[in-house]
C-alpha cells in the first residue's frame, strides 16, 4: 500500500531531480502541502516525519484544523480565495495568505492581525492566464498593488502566486511561468522583503521549479485525489 509519507517522500525526490536540472538549490524550493479536503491525521502524518508547511483553501475547514492542531509548530498558508467577511479568522489563524488581489483584502487583514502574532506575510496573486472566472489582479496592476500592500505595518509582502490554466501548450505555460519570474524580480528590486514565488502544483511542478519557483503547493500527489466539494 502507498501511504503518504511514501507519497510525500516521492514528491520531495521530485522537486529534488527538477532542482538538479536546472542547477538549483533544492533548499530554494518549499513544498507547501495542501491538505485541504483532508483529515487531521494526515496532517500529523507528514508533521511526524518533520514536514511543517501546510495549505488550507476554505476558511472555516483551516481554522478548524489551526485549533486542533495548535500545539505543534506549522506554518499554516491560506491558499483559497478570501470573502471580506473572512478576514479576521484568517488574519487570526494564519502565518502567511497567498491569494491577495485587492486593497480592501489586505486592508482588512492588516487592520485584524493581532500585534502579537506578528506581521502576516502575503502574496499577491496574479491572473497569469487571464482566466475570466479566476481571482487574481492582472499582471500590470501587480507594481501598484504592492506599492499599497508594502505600506501596511502588520502586513509583509513576500511575492506572487498564480494558478496557470491547466490546458494550455507547454510554450505557453513557460512564458506565464516567466512572466512571473520578471514581475516578481521587478518587486524584488523595490522590496526588500520579496522573495517568494509560488507556482507550481502537483501536475506541473518540475517546469514551474525550472522557471523559477520557490514554493510549489502539492496536494493530490501527496494525499491522493480528493473528493468533489459540495
Ligand atoms: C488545491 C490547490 C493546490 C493543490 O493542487 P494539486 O493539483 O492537488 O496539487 C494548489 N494550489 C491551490 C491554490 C489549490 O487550490
Amino acid at each position: 500500500m502507498t501511504t503518504i509519507t511514501d507519497r510525500y517522500t516521492r514528491a520531495q525526490s521530485q522537486i529534488i531531480d527538477a532542482c538538479q536540472n536546472c542547477n538549483r538549490q533544492p533548499q530554494s524550493v518549499t513544498l507547501l502541502a495542501v491538505s485541504k479536503t483532508k483529515p487531521i491525521n494526515d496532517i500529523q502524518a507528514l508533521y511526524d516525519i518533520g514536514h511543517r508547511q501546510f495549505g488550507e483553501n476554505y476558511v472555516q475547514e483551516g481554522v478548524e484544523k489551526v485549533q486542533a492542531l495548535a500545539k505543534l509548530d506549522i506554518d499554516w498558508h491560506f491558499i483559497g480565495p478570501i470573502q471580506s467577511n473572512k478576514t479576521a479568522l484568517v488574519a487570526q489563524h494564519f502565518d502567511w495568505v497567498q491569494t491577495i488581489d485587492r486593497m480592501k483584502i489586505a486592508q482588512r487583514l492588516n487592520n485584524q492581525r493581532p500585534a502579537e502574532l506578528g506581521p502576516l506575510n502575503v502574496l499577491i496573486q496574479v491572473n497569469i492566464s487571464q482566466e475570466a472566472t479566476k481571482s487574481g489582479v492582472a499582471l500590470e496592476s501587480v507594481d501598484a498593488l504592492a506599492e499599497e500592500i508594502a505600506q501596511l505595518p502588520n502586513l509583509r509582502l513576500r511575492g506572487l502566486m498564480a494558478i496557470p490554466a491547466a490546458a494550455q501548450t507547454l510554450e505557453q505555460q513557460t512564458q506565464e511561468y516567466q512572466a512571473m519570474q520578471s514581475a516578481l524580480s521587478r518587486l524584488q528590486s523595490q522590496y526588500p522583503s520579496i522573495d517568494t514565488l509560488s507556482i507550481g502544483m502537483s501536475g506541473d511542478m518540475t517546469q514551474a521549479i525550472a522557471n523559477g519557483s520557490t514554493m510549489v503547493r502539492i496536494g493530490t500527489a501527496i494525499f491522493g485525489a480528493r473528493e468533489q466539494k459540495g
